[in-house]
C-alpha cells in the first residue's frame, strides 16, 4: 500500500477503513495497460500539444544534470514476480516500468532516489526494520547488476565519479519514519547501510511526526522527532518532508541545521491537497537552503484534479463498504476507476509548480520529484524516466534562463546534498544512543 496518497486511496484520515491503494489494485490486475497507456488513453479533457523539443533544448538538456528526488522502481520490482530485482533486465526496454537503463538515458538522468517502503502495519507486526533492510539490499544488488550503467552513490563525489563514468547515480531512500521504529541506532543502520535520506513520515503520524493526511497527534514534531531530525543531521542524511504536516515541516525547517527536501511535492496554491505545500512553507524552505522537489502525480497537480482525486477516494470508501470480499471490491473499483479518470495532465502544470515555487521560494529552491514506478497517472509528455528533456523545452518555452533550468533540473539537488555532508562532516555533536537496557532489569 505504498503509493495510495498518490493515486488515491488514503482513507485513514477520512475517518474510513484502510483498504488496498488503487497504485497497488490497478498495477496488479492490468499492470501493462495501466503503466504504457490508460492514463493516456482514460484521461478527460483536451490533450495538450506534444512538447516539440527544439536543439537548443537538447543541448541544453544534455549538459545538464537531472536529478530526480522519488522513484519507486523497487517497490514495483518487489510486486512483480515475473520482473524480480534478482531477474529483471533494465538494459532491456521495460513495458510495464517507468524506468530501464535505456530511458533513463534518454531522460538524461544524473542521478536518481531509489526509494523503500514499508506500510505502517509492518511496524505493527515488528517487520519494518527487516523489509527495509531487504529493500536497501534489494536496490544494491538491482544496482550492482547493472553496473556498467549505474552505481551507488553516497555523497556528492559519488555523483561527481560516477557521471564523468557516464553512468547514473543511484541514491537510496527510505520513506517513511515508521520504518525506524523509533530507534536512533535503527535509523543509523539505515545509513551504514547506505540509505541517504529518510522521509519522515508517509501517510501515517509516527509515534514522534505528524503527517499531513493523518490525525496530528504531535502539534507537529515531538520530543523524538527533534531528535531524529538532530541525528540525520549528524550523520550526513536527507531529511524529506515530503508527506509530513504542515507542522512537522515548519518544526522540521526550524530545527534541522541542513538543508531539506520535499522529494515528490507540490505547491498548495495550485493544486490544494494537503501533500502540497503552502507559501509559508515554501519561504520556510528558502530560508533553511532546502529544495522542493515537483512531483509530477496528475493527482496532486490541479484544483480540478484534487477535487477528482477526492472523489475517487470517497468512492473507493464507499465501494469497499458495499462488497464483502477484497476481490469483489477490486473487480468494482477498477470498473469505477475506468469510468472515471483522473483529468488530463501535461508538463505545463508541472511547470506551473515550478514557476510558483521559483517565485515564491526562488528558483534555487525547487526541483524534480517524478514519482515514477510509484503512480499511473502521469502528465500525457511525462510518461517515463526518458521525458525529463520535454521540462527542460517547457522551461525554455517560458523564459527561464539556462542557469535557472540547470538549477531546477538537479544543480539544487546537488547543492543539498553536499551541505548536508558538510555539515555533517563540521560535526554537530554525536547524539547519546539509546540506552541498552537489560532484561529484567530494575
Ligand atoms: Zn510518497
Amino acid at each position: 500500500m505504498r503509493d495510495d496518497t498518490e493515486t488515491g486511496l488514503s482513507l485513514r484520515n477520512r475517518g474510513v477503513v484502510m483498504i488496498g491503494s488503487f497504485g497497488k489494485l490497478l498495477s496488479q490486475s492490468r499492470p501493462l495497460a495501466l503503466l504504457s497507456g490508460v492514463v493516456l488513453s482514460s484521461a478527460i479533457g483536451i490533450a495538450a500539444e506534444p512538447t516539440r523539443m527544439t536543439d537548443e533544448a537538447l543541448e541544453l538538456h544534455r549538459q545538464s544534470f537531472v536529478f530526480d528526488g522519488h522513484n519507486n522502481l523497487a517497490m514495483q520490482l518487489r510486486k512483480r514476480p515475473e520482473l524480480t530485482t534478482d531477474s529483471v533486465d533494465l538494459h532491456a526496454p521495460q513495458s510495464k516500468l517507468h524506468t530501464d537503463i535505456p530511458r533513463l538515458r534518454q531522460g538524461g538522468v544524473g542521478a536518481e532516489f531509489f526509494s523503500t517502503y514499508v506500510t505502517a502495519d509492518s511496524v505493527k507486526k515488528g517487520t519494518a526494520v527487516r523489509e527495509t533492510l531487504e529493500q536497501i539490499d534489494q536496490i544494491a544488488r538491482l544496482v550492482k547488476r547493472h553496473s556498467d550503467a549505474m552505481e551507488w552513490a553516497g555523497s556528492t563525489d559519488d555523483l561527481n565519479r560516477i557521471h564523468k563514468a557516464d553512468k547514473v547515480s543511484a541514491l537510496i531512500a527510505v520513506e517513511g519514519g515508521n520504518a525506524i521504529e523509533s530507534s536512533l541506532v535503527v535509523l543509523k543502520t539505515y545509513y551504514q547501510a547506505g540509505a541517504r535520506c529518510l522521509a519522515l513520515t508517509h501517510d501515517d503520524t509516527t509515534d514522534w511526526a505528524d503527517a499531513a493526511l493523518d490525525k496530528a497527534k504531535h502539534k507537529g514534531l515531538a520530543k523524538f522527532g527533534e531528535q531524529v531530525v538532530a541525528e540525520m543531521n549528524r550523520l550526513g542524511m536527507v531529511i524529506d518532508l515530503s508527506h509530513a504536516s504542515e507542522e512537522t515541516a515548519l518544526d522540521t525547517l526550524s530545527l534541522s541545521k541542513a538543508p531539506v527536501i520535499f522529494s515528490h511535492t507540490g505547491a498548495h496554491k495550485l493544486a490544494p491537497h494537503p501533500r502540497n505545500v503552502s507559501d509559508d512553507v515554501l519561504k520556510a524552505v528558502a530560508k533553511n537552503g532546502g529544495v522542493v522537489m515537483v512531483n509530477f502525480y496528475s493527482g496532486f497537480l490541479s484544483a480540478e484534479n484534487v477535487k477528482a482525486y477526492e472523489k475517487r477516494t470517497k468512492a473507493a470508501a464507499d465501494l469497499r463498504k458495499s462488497f464483502k470480499t477484497d476481490e469483489q471490491f477490486q473487480t468494482a473499483l477498477v470498473a469505477w476507476l475506468k469510468d472515471n479518470p483522473l483529468p488530463k495532465t501535461s508538463v505545463k502544470d508541472v511547470v506551473d509548480h515550478i514557476d510558483h515555487i521559483g517565485k515564491v521560494a526562488d528558483f534555487d529552491h525547487v526541483g524534480l520529484g517524478s514519482n515514477f514506478d510509484g503512480v499511473v497517472s502521469l502528465p500525457q509528455d511525462l510518461q517515463d524516466v526518458s521525458s525529463f528533456p520535454h521540462l527542460t523545452q517547457e522551461m525554455l518555452n517560458r523564459g527561464y534562463s539556462h542557469e535557472q533550468i540547470q538549477k531546477v533540473l538537479g544543480g539544487n539537488a546537488q547543492r543539498v546534498l553536499r551541505d548536508v555532508e558538510s555539515i555533517a562532516k563540521s560535526g554537530s555533536p554525536a547524539l547519546p544512543q539509546p540506552a541498552i537496557t537489560s532484561a529484567g532489569g530494575e
